[in-house]
C-alpha cells in the first residue's frame, strides 16, 4: 500500500518535472543530427533549417554530422537519445527504405520516432566528371552498357538517396557496375570534380552550383517535370529514360515519447521557417520545393513515412540489394 502511494507520488513528480521543462523548453542549443557528412545537400538544407528554426525558438540550432551505414547510424543515435526535444532528426527518404535495405536495423522507424512535420522535397540529377566521354543520356547509357567494368558511381551508402537512384538507374539500363560508396555526397562531389569517380546521382542542392559553373556534366533531372532552378536540363524521362522518377523527400523527427507541447512548438518553428522568403527562396534556388504548412506536420510526416516505406519494399525486394 505504502509502496503504490510512493510510485504514484514518483510518478507525479516526473510528470510534473517534464511538464516544468516543456514549459520553459527550450533553454539551451538544440542539436539537429544529420545521417551524412558535412557539406553534403542534406547537411546544406538542415544547415538553413537550423538556422531559421533557432531564430523562432530563440535558441541556438546546431548541426552535428553522424554519418555512417546509409544513415542508420545516426538513426540509432536518436532513438536512444533522451526524448527531451533537444535532439532533433533530420533525414530524408532513406528513412523509409532502411527498414527493405538492412535485414536488421537497430532502431524501429515507426515505434521509435515521433515525426515533426515534412520540410521538402528535392530533385536529383544525373551527373558525371566534366571529362567524361558521354555527351548526352544516351551517350550515357552506351557508353556505360560497353564499359560497365571501367565505370564508377559514386554513393552515399546503401540507405542514400544516391545508392537508390544509382540502383534505379542500373535497373532501368539492365547493366551492373562498380559503386563507391562514400559518408556523403558532400566528399563524393569533391571526387567527382577531382576526376576520381565517373558519375554520380544526387539531391539538386550538392549538384546546381557546380552545374552552373560548368564544373560538371548533366544529363537529366529525377522528377517529372523540370527544376525550375536549372530550366535548360530535361528530366530524365524526356530524354529517354522512360518513368524514370524519384524525390529525395525530408522530414524532421524527434525520439519517441518526447512530451506533446515540445513537439507542438518544434513544428510550429519549422512551420515559421518554412514560411519564410528568404529561406524558400533559398531552397527554390537549390531546387527543394519547401513544404507547404499542411505537409509540415506530424500527420502529414507519419503517414507519407509509413507510406513510402511500404513502396519502396517490393521495388527493393524485386532489386534483391540488402546489406549484410
Ligand atoms: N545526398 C546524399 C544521399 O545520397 C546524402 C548527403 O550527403 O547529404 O542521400
Amino acid at each position: 500500500m505504502v509502496d503504490k502511494l510512493l510510485r504514484t507520488l514518483i510518478c507525479l513528480v516526473c510528470l510534473c518535472a517534464v511538464q516544468v521543462s516543456a514549459e520553459q523548453y527550450p533553454s539551451k542549443p538544440i542539436t539537429i543530427i544529420v545521417p551524412f557528412s558535412a557539406g553534403g545537400p542534406t547537411d546544406t538544407s538542415a544547415r538553413l533549417l537550423a538556422q531559421y528554426m533557432g531564430e523562432t525558438l530563440k535558441t541556438q540550432v546546431i548541426v552535428e554530422n553522424v554519418a555512417g551505414a546509409g544513415g542508420t547510424m545516426a538513426a540509432a543515435r536518436v532513438a536512444g537519445s533522451p526524448p527531451d526535444g533537444y535532439t532533433v532528426f533530420f533525414h530524408h527518404i532513406g528513412f523509409s527504405t532502411a527498414p527493405s535495405l538492412y535485414r536488421k536495423l537497430p532502431y524501429d522507424t515507426i515505434r521509435d520516432f515521433e515525426p515533426l512535420g515534412m520540410v521538402g522535397d528535392v530533385a536529383m540529377t544525373l551527373v558525371a566528371r566534366k571529362d567524361f566521354p558521354a555527351r548526352g543520356l544516351k551517350e550515357l547509357i552506351a557508353y556505360v552498357k560497353a564499359n560497365k567494368d571501367k565505370v564508377n558511381l559514386a554513393n552515399a551508402g546503401l540507405g542514400a538517396a544516391s545508392h537508390l537512384c544509382g540502383m534505379l538507374f542500373m535497373s532501368a539500363i539492365q547493366t551492373d557496375f562498380t559503386t563507391i560508396p562514400y559518408k556523403g555526397t558532400g566528399p563524393a562531389m569533391n571526387d567527382l570534380l577531382g576526376g576520381q569517380v565517373d558519375f554520380m546521382c544526387d539531391q539538386t542542392s550538392n549538384t546546381i552550383s557546380q552545374i552552373k559553373a560548368g564544373k560538371i556534366k548533366v544529363y537529366g533531372v529525377t522528377t517529372k517535370t523540370r527544376v525550375s532552378a536549372l530550366p535548360d536540363v530535361p528530366t530524365l524521362d524526356e530524354a529517354g529514360l522512360k518513368n524514370f522518377e524519384i524525390s529525395v523527400w525530408q522530414g524532421l523527427y524527434v525520439p519517441k515519447a518526447t512530451p506533446k507541447p515540445i513537439i507542438e512548438k518544434l513544428t510550429k518553428a519549422l512551420q515559421t521557417a518554412l514560411a519564410n522568403p528568404t529561406l524558400k527562396q533559398r531552397f527554390v534556388e537549390l531546387g527543394t520545393v519547401p513544404a507547404g504548412k499542411e505537409s509540415a506536420t506530424p500527420e502529414a510526416l507519419r503517414k507519407h513515412l509509413k507510406a513510402e516505406i511500404d513502396k519502396w519494399g517490393p521495388i527493393i525486394k524485386k532489386a534483391g540489394v540488402y546489406a549484410d
